[in-house]
């Protein structure tokens, strides 16, 4: 399962990316106390280093962004009622903000995305903060930092020009970004 594109709804979606982690967790029992380790895309990564039992993080990592759909969805609009099941959300999450005005379903698209990148991320897939370009710079080619949980610009001139600090963006940052760009084109396209 290579995830290198950057938008395909079809194959990269968060809702797929979700219900890979949610499958995952359901068919993987944890039976030790180191947890499994969960990889995707050919990377190796294990999260038992942080010390919390991976089942339980990925357990909690999808609850809470189950929650927060869930939530801002009905702030949206009180008659939504639930998902069915759990890698529903988004797609449901779409149907009920519909009509909605363009801020609520800027900030919709805006989650979807951030979450696609958080559910990769919480996979071990931490190449998928590299199609991004910086928010300041423009070039592509960010890093993941697990320690500070930022995409980190390594482009020298980008850090000259903030005090020789590297620049660095939440995925909430990464996900506005990418929406408003997406919007505009669509925009122009109409
Ligand atoms: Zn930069």
């Amino acid at each position: 399962m290579a995830h290198t594109d950057t938008g395909d709804t079809e194959t990269d979606s968060a809702g797929v990316r979700l219900a890979e982690l949610h499958h995952y967790f359901r068919q993987h029992p944890v039976t030790g106390p180191e947890g499994h380790s969960y990889t995707l895309s050919g990377n190796h990564h294990t999260f038992t280093e942080t010390g919390i039992p991976y089942n339980v993080r990925v357990a909690d990592h999808i609850q809470a962004s189950v929650t927060e759909v869930i939530t801002r969805t009905r702030d949206a609009n009180p008659d939504a009622g639930l998902p069915k099941r759990i890698e529903d959300v988004y797609d449901w999450a779409r149907e009920h903000t519909e009509h909605a005005p363009d801020d609520v379903r800027f900030r919709r698209d805006t989650l979807e995305y951030r979450h696609r990148l958080e559910h990769a991320i919480a996979a071990g897939d931490t190449a998928v903060v590299r199609p991004h370009r910086c928010p300041s710079c423009g070039t592509l080619g960010l890093h993941w930092n697990t320690d500070r949980q930022r995409a980190v610009c390594l482009n020298l001139h980008c850090a000259r020009t903030n005090q020789g600090i590297s620049r660095s963006w939440t995925l909430g940052r990464l996900a506005f970004e990418r929406t408003a760009t997406e919007k505009t084109l669509r925009e122009c396209a109409t």
